[in-house]
């Protein structure tokens, strides 16, 4: 039986440059010992007095159907956080609460891309970017974004492929290459929306992991709440990744439309999980803390490890859970020289072609095992690097 050419064609066909990733997990099973550095997911488990309020939520009875849209609690406490972290005013009636970050990315499309529509996202881009674009029937376009840059995606990056597109999805804290977003950046990225007409879709899911700088969410700006859909998450921020409760805030027309879909996919997010996130998300910022500092503390090691080398180079890392490395200059592709790190050192981190073709010639390495054996990595890393420079 033939299935439907939306899903047939969702991921693109071709290489997904995932080819270290399932090597490194094969010599795993073979018991080989592989310092695994390219998932991004802590080493740490949700926080215990996360699970005893799950617990306590679920054996008082929520573990039926929640209200589709999310409970008032948690919709009220999403909106007061991102009333605070854009200054725009923001009621429940801009928030939909959706089972993790990657669903709220569906919907986001779904709300405002049609049939064909063309929808821009920024390349490097997080792994799932262009199958969602294509899941909802709308035609995924790359903005390259310039290692010169920083992987910054510039004004005129997006004015040289806009082409009539309805929605550009942007991301910062950035995965792959842990660049936040500066203020000439997120203008620009305000100025093409506003000059295009086009919908601003913003994975701010990495919004509490934020080294040096500032976190700017692009609907902050003047003339964007209008048309910015911001996804966030408690995957990362609370290490809440097999949870799966995320959002998506906007304005409150788009959101009952995305409430609709939700009944129609998803039927809302358990009440017990909802309880653990409104918990987590009250308990104040000691839990968020708790778990970004060691990423923190391994982003410090990190500068200490690779300053005065020039084997690779450090793309400018002020965020996230990642850190990309410049290896052009041992005349390798990131996928070369991943694949060639991976059988001689038995490291295994992310080519950076896997995240597009902007990241090139670069690896994402996470920072995600403990110290001693993460900076034991990252130095055979670079004396790896500084055999085959040039
Ligand atoms: N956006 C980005 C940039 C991510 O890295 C991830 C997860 N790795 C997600 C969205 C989705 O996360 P979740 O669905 O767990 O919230």
């Amino acid at each position: 039986m033939k299935v439907s050419n939306r899903i047939a064609g969702l991921t693109g066909g071709g290489s997904d440059g995932w080819d270290v990733f399932y090597k490194a997990r094969a010599m795993m099973a073979d018991g080989v010992d592989v310092t695994e550095l390219t998932i991004g997911e802590h080493d740490i488990r949700t926080d215990p007095s996360i699970l005893d309020a799950m617990d306590r939520s679920a054996r008082a009875g929520h573990t039926g159907y929640a209200s589709v849209p999310g409970t008032p609690a948690l919709r009220d406490a999403i909106a007061a956080r991102v009333e605070a972290r854009t200054g725009v005013k923001t009621t429940r009636d801009n928030v939909l609460i959706t089972p993790g970050g990657q669903s709220a990315l569906f919907t986001a499309h779904h709300a405002v891309c049609d049939e064909g529509d063309i929808a821009l996202y920024c390349d490097p881009f997080y792994t799932t970017y262009p199958g969602t674009i294509r899941g909802v029937g709308a035609q995924p376009r790359a903005v390259p974004c310039r290692p010169e840059a920083a992987f910054q995606p510039r004004f005129a990056d997006i004015a040289a492929k806009r082409d009539y597109a309805v929605s550009i999805l942007v991301n910062t804290p950035n995965n792959p290459t842990g660049v936040v977003y500066d203020e000439q950046t997120v203008e620009g990225i305000a100025r093409a929306c506003i000059e295009y007409d086009m919908w601003c879709i913003s994975d701010e899911v990495y919004d509490t992991q934020v080294w040096s700088g500032t976190h700017l969410s692009p609907r902050a700006l003047p003339g964007m709440a209008e048309r910015t859909l911001v996804v966030g998450s408690m995957s990362k921020s609370h290490a809440m990744t097999g949870s799966r409760v995320g959002w998506i805030v906007g304005p409150q027309e788009v959101i009952a439309h995305a409430i609709n879909l939700a009944t129609h996919i998803t039927y809302g997010v358990p009440g017990y999980i909802q309880d653990a996130a409104l918990f987590a998300l009250t308990a104040g910022p000691e839990l968020e803390d708790r778990v970004g500092a060691p990423f923190a503390k391994r982003r410090d090691l990190a500068h200490e490890i690779l300053a005065g080398q020039n084997a690779v180079r450090l793309v400018p890392n002020a965020g996230a859970m990642y850190l990309m490395l410049d290896v052009r200059d041992t005349g390798l592709s990131g996928e070369a020289f991943a694949l060639a790190l991976l059988h001689q050192e038995r490291i295994a981190v992310m080519p950076g072609e896997s995240f597009g073709e902007a990241a090139a010639g670069h690896v994402r390495v996470a920072m995600t095992v403990e110290d001693a054996r993460f900076e034991d990595a990252l130095r055979r890393i670079v004396a790896f690097a500084g055999t085959k420079s040039a």
